[in-house]
């Protein structure tokens, strides 16, 4: 590790190739832009045919990939055996996902499939197509969701963040043997175009019991991923990071705790008097 890539606090990276799937906005376009700004040469994927006007100015390269689509990773794979010339692959960044807001009794058999194909599937294909290119160093980073943690959110979804957490840690068991990592990150409430569509209630309610009072934005995701990815991790392996302000760790205590400060006198609540 050279002190220069010791210094961006991201070792590693700088001139290595990092596939980002889901990346034509949202957390994947904050993800590809800070690995490009990093140094990494950085291949952008998303199911539309055109590069995204997000990546005007940088060195960021544009290919379409449905990432259900096995072909697609084959050709993938294939392109990126030959540009890379024998050096490995430093990382895949398994962002793509789709919502689904349906409760379990209203969810249709097609959609729950459409759901695990691209936040399951995709991502296995990924592995898949891509693990044979890397080697000692290199870094697989999943995107699950707080939903994979709780039970709070819709049945397609959360099944599909909660399977991706297994097929995560079996990536870190089969891969670790040849240095290879795998990770996954679990985002609370981040504001992209998925969270947009997002019922008020649904935003009241997380807000209510996310301890730090706030929701997230693609920058405080897309800084772990690139640690995740960077040698600055090289022992984090299996590992499951909630991005969320501690939504997760107080798992609605917020709620609990918040009650009983309402109700307590203030000489012994100082310090949530701010
Ligand atoms: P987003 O909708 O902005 O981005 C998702 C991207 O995935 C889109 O650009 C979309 O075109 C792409 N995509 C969808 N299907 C695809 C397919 N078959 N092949 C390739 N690309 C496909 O949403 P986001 O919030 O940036 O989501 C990024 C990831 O973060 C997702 O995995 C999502 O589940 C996860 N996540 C988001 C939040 C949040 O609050 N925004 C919370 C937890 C987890």
């Amino acid at each position: 590790m050279s002190d220069v890539d010791a210094a961006s606090g991201y070792p590693g990276l700088p001139g290595r190739t990092v596939v980002v799937t889901g990346a034509a906005g949202g957390q994947g376009a904050a993800e590809a832009i800070l690995l490009d700004s990093l140094g990494a040469r950085v291949v952008a994927t998303d199911l539309g045919s055109d590069r995204p006007a997000v990546y005007e100015g940088t060195h960021v390269t544009y290919r379409p990939l449905d990432v259900s689509n096995e072909d697609h990773w084959t050709a993938l794979a294939a392109d990126l055996a030959q540009t890379l010339g024998g050096e490995p692959l430093k990382g895949l960044v398994n962002n793509a996902g789709i919502t689904h807001r349906a409760r379990l009794g209203q969810t249709a058999r097609a959609d729950w499939d459409r759901v695990f194909a691209v936040n399951v599937t995709g991502a296995m294909l990924g592995i898949q197509a891509l693990a044979p290119l890397m080697a000692r160093g290199s870094s697989i980073v999943n995107v699950g969701s707080a939903a994979g943690l709780t039970a709070h959110y819709t049945a397609a979804y959360t099944s599909s963040k909660w399977a991706l957490r297994g097929l995560t840690h079996v990536a870190a068991t089969e891969y670790g043997p040849r240095g290879i990592r795998a990770n996954i990150v679990h985002p609370g409430f981040i504001e992209t175009p998925m969270t947009d569509a997002a019922p008020q209630a649904m935003r009241e309610a997380q807000l209510a019991l996310t301890p730090l009072e706030r929701m997230g934005h693609p920058g405080e995701v897309s800084s772990v991923v690139a640690f995740l990815l960077s040698d600055a991790a090289a022992y984090v392996s299996g590992a499951e990071i909630p991005i969320d302000g501690a939504f997760t760790s107080s798992s609605g205590v917020k709620y609990m705790a918040d009650r009983i400060a309402a109700g307590t006198p203030s000489a012994v609540r100082p310090s949530l008097e701010g």
